[in-house]
């Protein structure tokens, strides 16, 4: 098969000829029908999240199974799946033993399998989920990186019915929150640096949006502040200022991955008993319901397609932040 492959760091996928994979026990092969292109994608190729080379990238894989390995139950020929990160775990620790395969020490990705920039890519039964029958292949790519952690991010903060909920951080994870924000019935604010992302944030019916200027948690406390904070922005020193925007009782989530430090002050944590929860791809419930928002219209998530021949170009594009607000490339 053909295949994108990383060879070293800061250096173009080369498109390739590789053996075709075959499926080994609780695995299936799935043919790639769309990708979703992730930031993470960025942070790999430059080094930044080290993995083994030469590996096949792609994380927000989509397609058809095409071969069952042995003792999969689940899964028939011609599913319509997409794969999570976090595939399986080793069934045997603590964690395993209480189904949070997600905090295995030995965990089965994409980086062990391979991802989904290819004609084939190997999976874990365990790590795939059914794709609702009236999504396209294109919308359902980007939620299983980007639509995944902005439901459990929203999860994670406990929300509850009249929550005033800020998303700061307007990208690929940040515009599926705010709709995911929306279709619970919440009041939203978008913050974001960007004046020109503030129209589309008014275009996804944002209630408000509050462009910083200074420090934000002040401009958000003068805005009446808000019950959570869902942050996918990589900048710690506005995540650190916007905790002060939060309300008594108000949840703050971190998505991002940054070396930085996020701090906050402990005299007004403890007086207004507000929380720091760190979140990611928490629980498969959380894809399920983000993948049902999307085939029922709720969550649409905003796309620039791309055919895979385009691949190194989109992520130029996608390093250089022109991309709004998510790529995929289409396969096969
Ligand atoms: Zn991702
Ligand atoms: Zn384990």
């Amino acid at each position: 098969m053909k295949a994108n492959v990383m060879t070293a760091i800061r250096q173009p996928l080369e498109n390739r000829g590789v053996p075709d994979p075959q499926p080994g026990p609780g695995q299936v092969r799935i043919r790639m029908r769309a990708t979703g292109v992730c930031g993470t994608d960025v942070h790999v190729l430059n080094g930044e999240l080290p993995v083994p080379v030469p590996i096949i990238l792609g994380h927000e894989p989509v397609g058809e199974v095409d071969m069952i390995g042995p003792g999969v139950r689940s899964f028939r020929a011609g599913d319509r799946v997409g794969v999570s990160w976090f595939q399986a775990g080793c069934g045997r620790c603590r964690y395993c033993q209480k189904k949070h395969a997600k905090f295995c020490a030995e965990p089965k990705t994409w980086i062990s399998n391979g991802g989904g920039y290819a004609d084939y890519m190997i999976a874990e039964a365990e790590g795939c989920t059914l794709l609702p029958d009236n999504l396209p292949w294109e919308s359902a790519a980007p939620l299983f990186c980007s639509g995944f952690s902005a439901m459990s991010a929203y999860r994670a903060a406990r929300s509850q019915g009249g929550d005033r909920i800020a998303v700061i951080g307007f990208g690929g994870l940040g515009h599926i929150a705010v709709q995911i924000a929306k279709a619970m019935g919440h009041e939203v604010l978008v913050i974001t640096n960007s004046p020109g992302k503030a129209g589309d944030a008014r275009k996804m019916e944002a209630d408000e949006v509050l462009v910083i200027k200074d420090h934000v948690g002040r401009e958000l406390q003068s805005m009446g502040g808000v019950d959570v904070i869902l942050s996918f922005s990589p900048s710690m020193k506005q995540n650190s200022q916007s905790i002060e925007g939060l309300r008594p009782g108000g949840r703050f989530v971190t998505t991002a991955v940054s070396g930085e430090p996020i701090q906050a002050d402990p005299v007004s944590m403890l007086f207004k008993q507000t929380s720091i929860i760190g979140s990611a791809h928490n629980d498969a419930a959380d894809i399920i319901d983000v993948l049902q928002l999307a085939a029922d219209g709720k969550v649409k998530p905003w796309l620039e397609t791309y055919p895979i021949a385009d691949l190194n170009r989109v992520l130029t594009r996608l390093e250089e932040g022109k991309v709004r607000h998510r790529a995929v490339v289409v396969q096969g």
